[in-house]
């Protein structure tokens, strides 16, 4: 007992108690920090992944009623889901809004319900709601050139027309719309002859001077020889794909010759050598091209409203709405046909 206590009292004794003391309170500070750096990845993580993952319904529910957020931040927030394509969050919460939010914004929350039912393909849905903005409301032209456009994606085209009134009280200019919309229900009437068709097609055509695109496009497809004594020849480039389309059969060359575009164009096409050159540059290359070389006209179709490209020809803008705005641009492209008919020929 005695020698313990004598070694208890060595001051060596002292010095390694020193140190283990300081080893264990390094280890437990070493250790501390570890899994708090951890805790704090955590954390960070379960932050970051709330802005990856979409609030339930339910969740979106107590979220708006509980005035987390302000009703322009939910607006903003429901906008950036329509911009992505994720129709049916958007359209969960401008449902959740007109339930609890403030009423002034209600007829603007509505609408923007109506045309995200509408962006979605909901169209019995978004009909409905701009009828509900119609009824408080009947003097909101939003609500109504919408709807239109409803009717017209449901084929409704005579129920479109209807709408067309109250916009022009509204002194909205309805001509295009008008012209559009009973050319639509003449080439979609099953009751009416193709050559009906085209005397009531040119009816429109003569009165209003516009549909050119869409009315010709018809016309060069059941009665070329109409067709051709109807056109306004300076308004060729407007169809040039029709003409470069048209067969050679069809073709009425007394036209052709009178204008320099026509004779340009079909030179190109190599129907005829009435140009040596032309100051479109697709028609220049091609007139001045070997007759061997697999080249053609290819075509895309720009909307002069809005910018916007298709590889097809549109009457109305899907993306702007608007009517009679397409441009036809020239291209030069590989002549696939001619590759076609030489395979073809090759087993004969
Ligand atoms: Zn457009």
């Amino acid at each position: 007992m005695n020698l313990y206590f004598l070694e208890f009292r060595d001051p060596l004794f002292g010095i390694i108690i020193f140190f283990i003391i300081i080893f264990v309170i390094t280890a437990l500070s070493y250790w501390f920090n570890k899994l708090k750096k951890r805790e704090d990845y955590k954390h960070l993580d379960n932050f970051l992944k709330q802005f990856h993952e979409v609030p339930s319904q339910n969740e979106l529910e107590v979220l708006v009623s509980k005035g987390c957020l302000s009703e322009k931040s939910w607006l903003l927030l429901a906008n950036s889901f329509t911009k992505s394509g994720n129709y049916e969050k958007s359209i969960e919460i401008y449902s959740q809004l007109l339930k609890v939010a403030d009423k002034t914004n209600y007829r603007d929350t509505l609408f923007l319900l109506g045309k995200t039912f509408y962006m979605a393909g909901f169209l019995e849905r978004a009909k409905q709601t701009f009828l509900e903005i119609l009824k408080n409301n009947p003097r909101t032209p939003q609500a109504l050139s919408y709807l239109l456009l409803v009717y017209e994606q449901m084929k409704n085209y005579t129920a479109a027309l209807d709408v067309l009134e109250p916009l022009s009280e509204l002194k909205k200019d309805i001509s295009v719309e008008e012209a559009y919309l009973n050319a639509l229900i003449i080439l979609n009437d099953v009751k009416i002859s193709s050559e009906d068709k085209a005397q009531k097609l040119l009816e429109i055509y003569k009165k209003t001077n516009q549909m050119t695109h869409m009315i010709f496009e018809y016309l060069f497809r059941v009665n070329p020889k109409i067709a051709w004594e109807n056109l306004d020849i300076s308004k060729s480039a407007l169809i040039v794909d029709i003409l470069w389309q048209c067969d050679k059969k069809d073709l009425n060359f007394d036209i052709i010759m009178q204008n320099s575009f026509l004779k340009e164009l079909y030179s190109a096409k190599k129907y005829i050598k009435e140009a040596n050159g032309s100051f479109v540059f697709e028609l220049d290359l091609l007139i001045n091209l070997n007759p061997n070389t697999k080249a053609t006209l290819g075509f895309e179709y720009v909307c002069d409203n809005c910018n916007q490209t298709y590889p097809f020809a549109f009457h109305r803008c899907s993306n702007c709405h608007a009517i009679e705005k397409m441009r036809v641009e020239l291209l030069i492209v590989k002549d696939y046909h001619r590759d076609f008919s030489e395979e073809s020929n090759s087993f004969l």
